[in-house]
């Protein structure tokens, strides 16, 4: 991880005179993969009292020892986990709606009704639970700071994916709401929307568990966005001074120009979806 000398004084733009320890308490949903994980561990380094939740505690607890976090369960998908989960958070000043993911990559006309019901459930329920459930917390800090993790699917579309599009347009838009419903109180929202994140599970999720799919996804792609990445965006968001608001932070590697439009270079055809 690149934490290197953030926490010196001078790069503490967010004000705090410590140069960023303790910078208070910073909540990541979905930390036991991926961009939840690497977001942990960048938020530990960049100073903050770490809370990380998800449903695999093990996973949760090994990343909790190597970076002081608190691990606790957590299933965004239940109302009563969410809600024992906030009990047990206490004060919290920055939330990281990171959780969610895609399930199939099926046309509308053989789309699975479940698959769709899970997405919008753990996408864009899950935010709102855990928004709800922490927003008093929030405004309560003074600086309170809702970070939700988009993607690019949220700001088009493409053909096999409409239950993940439509799931992430949905996060958008609550995003954008919630702007305007918490105009003047103290607590910024940001969306982050990555396009082409190489992540361990988040495709073999997709095409359950199918690795040859889930790899055809990078194929020849020279340098997707790691987790990291990621991670260094929202650690730029959640330490610009509290005036400033990172509205939306559209991020793609420098392979994918566009949704559709993926610069690959290849020995042979990928396998088909
Ligand atoms: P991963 O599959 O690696 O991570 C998903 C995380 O969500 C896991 O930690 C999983 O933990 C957690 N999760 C899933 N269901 C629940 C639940 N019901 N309650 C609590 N936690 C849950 O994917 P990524 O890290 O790649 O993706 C993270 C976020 O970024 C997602 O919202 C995804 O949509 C978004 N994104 C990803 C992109 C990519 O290309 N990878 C691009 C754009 C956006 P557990 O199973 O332990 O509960």
């Amino acid at each position: 991880m690149t934490n290197g000398t953030q926490n010196s004084p001078q790069n503490s733009p967010d004000g705090d005179p410590r140069g960023g320890a303790g910078r208070g308490t910073a909540v990541v949903t979905g930390a036991s993969s991926g961009i939840g994980e690497a977001t942990a561990r960048r938020l530990a380094a960049d100073g903050f009292d770490v809370v990380i939740g998800a449903r695999r505690l093990d996973r949760l607890e090994r990343l909790a020892a190597e970076t002081g976090a608190r691990a606790l369960p957590l299933d965004v998908t239940s109302d009563s986990s969410v809600a024992e989960f906030a009990e047990a958070v206490g004060g919290c000043r920055v939330l990281v709606n990171n959780a969610g993911g895609a399930l199939g990559l099926e046309p509308i006309a053989s789309a699975r009704v479940e698959d769709w019901q899970w997405m919008y459930d753990v996408n864009v329920l899950g935010t709102l639970r855990m928004t709800k459930a922490l927003l008093p917390s929030l405004v309560g800090s003074g600086r309170g700071h809702v970070v939700i993790m988009g993607s690019t699917a949220g700001r088009g579309v493409y053909e096999g994916g409409a239950g993940y599009t439509a799931a992430k347009h949905g996060v958008a838009a609550l995003a954008e709401t919630l702007r305007l419903e918490l105009s003047g109180q103290p607590v910024r929202v940001t969306e982050i929307a990555p396009g082409m994140v190489r992540t361990e599970e988040f495709s073999l999720v997709r095409f359950r568990g199918d690795e040859s799919r889930a790899d055809a996804v990078y194929a020849g792609v020279a340098e997707p966005l790691t987790a990291d990445d990621i991670a260094d965006c929202v650690s730029w968001c959640v330490t610009r001074p509290p005036h400033v608001d990172v509205d939306l932070l559209v991020v793609r590697p420098l392979a994918q120009a566009a949704q559709h439009k993926v610069h690959r270079v290849l020995d042979r055809e990928p396998p088909r979806h």
